[in-house]
């Protein structure tokens, strides 16, 4: 493996003292991790260094298609002083599916899971430590290549900031409301929808504001072709309890493949609940709501974990969901992934890895 070079910051910035004051995304720390890539040469150079601006040529092919992939996954202080990662070989193993559908080369996944754990180390005193606070990740790499024509770049940059973040639920899970969006699309199967590529979030704008603007928290995306089936909710995926089976739409290339998803699922067939990946069209769901069947909804992501679902609108379909309350599995679901993250509760599978001592 290649050794990771470090260079220090002289000038470190004041850290945040109230934790329960943190926002997301908006204070960075002092380091961040950077490697270059350049065609012949393969991926280079991997370092620490000061945080600061990158500097790009204006020609830079980020800038102008958008050639770009990242990820999102968080550092907890556990109780016993030990940060921790959450499943973080599956975040770069989903980087570099991510890199093939938009023709960056694959990194070496063990070397930035190195780099990544040398960076926390580092920065081991940004890492919050009042009650649900997190230390988020940002990996990403951008196309740096200085070139007009439309083609994969030849060079790429990898970076990885940090930032500490509060408490996504201040005060307790709450259910969030949920305009079902019939109007825009945000990916179609053969496009770019199971990567997490920024073009997809630029999609994604203008039917969440017109969602906020009329006081729903998220949209619901259906599928582009039919504007028939679930795909997602806002930036997470979607669970639905309809009698006594749980639902969420199946993987067919243009839903992303969370990992908070995969580890609902792995949990509730763990503890013996019928649950499906397939097809579900807004229709079923909105029968299953009329006939009383529909007993919770949920999304499922990084940020929020659980974020139970009280109410939907699709068209004048309204549905009230459990009475606009936390429902039993979202609750339970929620209190053992965090559990596990926070090292509140044992990790019978395996899913937390030891980054360093607080
Ligand atoms: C990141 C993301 C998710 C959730 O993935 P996790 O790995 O669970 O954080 C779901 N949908 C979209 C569109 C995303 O970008």
């Amino acid at each position: 493996m290649m050794d990771i070079r470090v260079e220090l910051t002289k000038t470190p910035k004041e850290k945040p003292t109230d934790h329960t004051k943190l926002g997301f995304g908006d204070i960075f720390t002092d380091h961040m991790f950077l490697m270059n890539y350049k065609k012949g040469k393969g991926w280079y150079d991997p370092r620490i260094v000061p945080y600061g601006p990158l500097q790009l040529d204006p020609a830079a092919m980020i800038l102008h298609y958008a050639q770009e992939v990242f990820e999102g996954m968080k550092a907890y202080c556990c109780e016993d002083g030990m940060i921790r990662l959450f499943r973080p070989q599956e975040n770069f193993k989903r980087l570099n599916a991510s890199n093939s559908h938009v023709c960056i080369p694959p990194v070496d996944e063990e070397l930035v899971l190195e780099g990544l754990k040398k960076l926390i180390e580092i920065e081991k005193d940004w890492v919050p430590t009042a009650e649900n606070t997190s230390l988020y990740i940002r990996p990403f790499i951008i196309a740096t290549d200085a070139h007009l024509g439309v083609r994969p770049s030849n060079e790429y940059l990898f970076v990885i900031i940090l930032s500490p973040v509060g408490a996504y639920y201040k005060e307790g899970l709450n259910p969030v409301k949920i305009y079902v969006e019939t109007n825009y699309v945000r990916a179609v199967r053969g496009g770019l929808g199971m990567c997490k590529t920024s073009g997809n979030y630029a999609a994604s704008l203008k039917a969440q504001v017109v969602a906020n603007e009329q006081n729903y928290t998220q949209v619901l995306w259906l599928d582009g072709v039919e504007r028939k089936y679930i795909e997602e909710v806002g930036t997470m995926n979607v669970f639905f309890r309809i009698g006594d089976e749980i639902v969420t739409p199946e993987l067919r290339g243009s839903i992303l493949p969370g990992i908070t998803r995969k580890s609902t699922v792995e949990l509730l067939r763990h503890w013996g609940y019928n649950v499906s990946e397939r097809l579900i069209s807004i229709q079923e769901v909105a029968d299953a709501a009329k006939d009383g069947k529909l007993i919770e909804a949920f999304g499922t992501g990084t940020a929020a974990v659980i974020s139970p679902i009280g109410h939907m609108k699709w068209g004048d379909v309204i549905m009230d969901i459990n009475n606009g309350e936390i429902g039993e599995i979202s609750q339970k679901l929620y209190d053992t992934i965090t559990g596990i993250q926070w090292g509140k509760i044992e990790d019978p599978f395996g899913w937390t890895v030891d980054v360093c001592k607080k």
